[in-house]
Formats: structure tokens, C-alpha cells, sequence
């Protein structure tokens, strides 16, 4: 006879590790399931560093998440021991009426959150290593920095683990199927077949496959992650000495980057926000072309020109986008028994922390005092 479980998580990344550990922490009879090892390199929660940031310029309505997510960050690194989460300071670069710092400034404003504005010529006495042009101005968040992906999914299964969550790597789901009834779930994987009350769906870029009637748009794109090594020694490209930063570049194209933190100590991480191209988790080239590393090469030159030396690395990375880039956190529109945690639209993993702790509401309580109104699947219904 097959054990029964309270909750079935279909893909142990950056949101599925949390809900996992909230779910098991509160009790719940959890089993996870994921395709590959713990904390991988084949999905979206990959290479070192996420930032994570307050002044949040695509919509203030994701405030009330980050400061919730501050909390749980903390509430992990004290339980695990290990530090996930480092501020660094934030720079939000680009032109006044960029989206980029007119957005952030915005959200500061309506959360009263504290921050400095910063002209050209302050940003070029505080942080030489980047060359504004004379019309961008920046916003300064102290509270911004990064969390650390691979160390954040790890913590969180381990932590699991101890709650008494049953974790199976290295093991497909082929299928989900919902009761017509509203209760009750069975899960096909390459191993056999699962049966619980709930499931929860957090499976990445690999959702469409998974989700095909939940009446979204699901696009996945190819990024690349790039290192390279200052051209005047790595120190002042050091934690402590160097922000986060988003910047948009005077042609609107955003950028963003991380200070050297030891992982890849030779080198910092910069890559573009919003240039990656249409692929699938299968289809996905995961070699990095000369061209590529050129373009990139084109806006270090203007910005930043001292990260413009060595090309150590690139690591490539899948997006999984909505069409108007939230989230999709929700119960299945078609199955209360189901939630859904996707299309992450390549800002997701800052929130990975309070997403876990929204999916076990809502499996556990059909509903989530935290403000989710705006990753409905039901706003496309229209569209
Ligand atoms: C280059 C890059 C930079 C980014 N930068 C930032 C940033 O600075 N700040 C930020 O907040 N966010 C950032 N993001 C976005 C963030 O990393 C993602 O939103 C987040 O990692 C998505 O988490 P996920 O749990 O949906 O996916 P994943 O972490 O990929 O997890 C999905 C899991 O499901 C498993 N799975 C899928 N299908 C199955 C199946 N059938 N059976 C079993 N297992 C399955 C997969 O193997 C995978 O482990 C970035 C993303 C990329 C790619």
C-alpha cells in the first residue's frame, strides 16, 4: 500500500525547497519531487547570486512581499546557520524618467522606504567604477544586496528534511492528475505513482509542459550569467566596496551586476536583464558565442569600463516569462486542491522565501493574508 501524503511538490528549486520546508515545518506530511540533484545547474536558481532589492520598480505592489521575505531570509540563515542573504547597498542607475530609477523612486515613495538620489557626478565620487553619462542619476537602497540561490534551495531541503519531508532526486513526474471532486491528487513519476490531498506545482521552465490548461502564456528564455576580471585588480569590485546595481543604459537596455564574494573570486558577475532568446529546457544552447560576449563588452566599455577585461565565464539560465512579467502564485483556477507557483519572469527568486510560506496557506488553508491579487492566473482570462 502507498503512503499517502498531505502535500506532493512537483520540482525542488527555488520555490518548490521553500514551500517544502514551510509545509514540513508546519507539520504537514510533504513529499518532493525533483528531476535532478539538490540545488543544480539546469534550471533558473543557478550561479552564485540573486539580487535582492526594496524600491521595487516594476510594481510597488510587490513591497509588502520583499519585507516579508526579508524576515524569512533571516529566519532561515539563523535556522541553517548558513548566510544566504548579504547587503551590499543598491545603486538603481539610468536616466531620471528610465524605469529603472523613476519606478524605484515610486515604490520608495508610496513604502516610505529610506533612499538617497545620487547625480552623475555623486555616483562617479562614491562609486568610480562606473562612468554615468552626464544624464544618469541613480537610486542608492541600503538595504539591497544578494541572496545566494544554490546555498538558499540547499538550506531549505536540508531543513525540510529535519521537519520529516520526504525528498526524492533524480526521479521525473510525468503527470499530475487532479480529482473531479476537488480532492485528491495522483502523480505519475518515472518511478511510479504518488497519491496526497494537494499538490503544488513550482516546477520552473518546465511548467508549460505541466501546466497546459491553466490558460497562461508561458515563454522560456535563454540567459547568460557572464564573469569577468576588473581590468585594476578585483578589490574594489569586492563585498564591501562595491553595490548591486541595476542600469539602464541610455538605449533603455538594463543591466545588472554583483560584487565579487568569493565564489568566483577572480571575477564579478554582470548580465543584461531583458535580452535573452526564446528556447526550451530542451532545446536550450548552453555554449556562449564570441558575438555575445561582445555586445556585452559594447556597455562595459560605456558604463563600467573597468569590468571590461578578462571574459572568465558565462553560465546560462532560463527565464520563465508571463506576458506581463508577474508572477503566477494562485490555487489551479480549475482544481482547489492544486497551487501553482510559476512564470517568475526572471525576478522571482528575492521572493523565494515569502513564496514558500504563500503555497503552504495556501494548501493549507485554501487562502494567504499576503497580498498575491496581482499573480492571479484569471487576469488573462481577457487577453
Ligand atoms: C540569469 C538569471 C538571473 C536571475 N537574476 C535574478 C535576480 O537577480 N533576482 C531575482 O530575484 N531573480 C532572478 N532570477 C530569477 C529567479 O532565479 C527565478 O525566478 C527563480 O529561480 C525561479 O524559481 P523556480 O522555483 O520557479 O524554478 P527552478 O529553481 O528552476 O525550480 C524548478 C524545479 O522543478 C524541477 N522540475 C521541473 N519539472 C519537473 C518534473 N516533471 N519532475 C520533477 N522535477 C521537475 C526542475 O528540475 C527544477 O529543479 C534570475 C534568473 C536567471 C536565469
Amino acid at each position: 500500500m502507498s503512503t499517502h501524503y498531505d502535500v506532493i511538490i512537483i520540482g525542488l528549486g527555488a520555490m518548490g525547497s521553500t514551500a517544502a520546508y514551510q509545509l514540513a515545518k508546519k507539520g504537514q506530511r510533504v513529499l518532493g519531487i525533483e528531476q535532478f540533484g539538490p540545488a543544480h545547474d539546469q534550471g533558473s536558481s543557478h550561479g552564485g547570486s540573486r539580487i535582492i532589492r526594496q524600491s521595487y520598480f516594476e510594481d510597488p505592489a510587490y513591497v509588502p512581499l520583499l519585507l516579508r521575505a526579508y524576515e524569512l531570509w533571516d529566519e532561515i540563515e539563523r535556522e541553517s546557520g548558513n548566510e544566504i542573504l548579504t547587503i551590499t547597498g543598491g545603486l538603481m542607475l539610468g536616466p531620471l524618467e528610465s524605469l529603472t530609477v523613476s519606478g524605484s523612486i515610486d515604490s520608495a515613495k508610496r513604502w516610505n522606504l529610506p533612499y538617497e538620489i545620487l547625480e552623475a557626478n555623486d555616483i562617479l565620487k562614491r562609486f568610480p567604477m562606473f562612468s554615468p553619462s552626464p544624464q544618469t542619476i541613480a537610486l542608492y537602497e541600503e538595504k539591497a544586496g544578494f541572496v545566494r540561490p544554490e546555498l538558499s534551495v540547499y538550506s531549505h531541503l536540508l531543513q525540510a528534511e529535519k521537519y520529516g519531508a520526504e525528498l526524492r532526486f533524480f526521479e521525473e513526474v510525468q503527470s499530475w492528475e487532479a480529482h473531479p471532486s476537488g480532492e485528491g491528487v495522483r502523480v505519475v513519476t518515472t518511478n511510479g505513482t504518488y497519491e496526497a490531498g494537494k499538490i503544488i506545482i513550482s516546477a520552473g521552465a518546465w511548467a508549460p509542459q505541466l501546466l497546459k490548461e491553466l490558460g497562461v502564456n508561458l515563454q522560456v528564455e535563454r540567459h547568460i550569467q557572464m564573469f569577468f576580471e576588473p581590468t585594476q585588480g578585483i578589490d574594489s569590485f569586492r563585498v564591501g566596496k562595491h553595490p548591486i546595481y541595476i542600469w539602464e543604459a541610455d538605449d533603455n537596455v538594463q543591466l545588472y551586476g554583483f560584487p565579487s564574494h568569493g565564489l568566483h573570486a577572480e571575477g564579478a558577475k554582470i548580465a543584461f536583464f531583458r535580452k535573452g532568446k526564446l528556447c526550451t529546457p530542451e532545446s536550450i544552447d548552453r555554449n556562449i558565442y564570441e558575438e555575445e560576449v561582445e555586445m556585452m563588452r559594447e556597455y562595459l566599455a560605456q558604463g563600467i569600463p573597468q569590468l571590461n577585461g578578462r571574459f572568465l565565464q558565462g553560465k546560462t539560465c532560463m527565464y520563465t516569462n508571463t506576458p506581463d512579467e508577474h508572477f503566477v502564485v494562485s490555487l489551479h483556477p480549475n482544481h482547489p486542491q492544486v497551487a501553482v507557483a510559476a512564470g517568475f519572469s526572471g525576478h522571482g527568486f528575492k521572493f523565494a522565501s515569502v513564496v514558500g510560506e504563500i503555497l503552504s496557506d495556501l494548501v493549507i488553508k485554501g487562502e494567504t493574508d499576503h497580498p498575491i491579487d496581482l499573480f492571479s492566473p484569471k487576469r488573462f482570462i481577457y487577453q
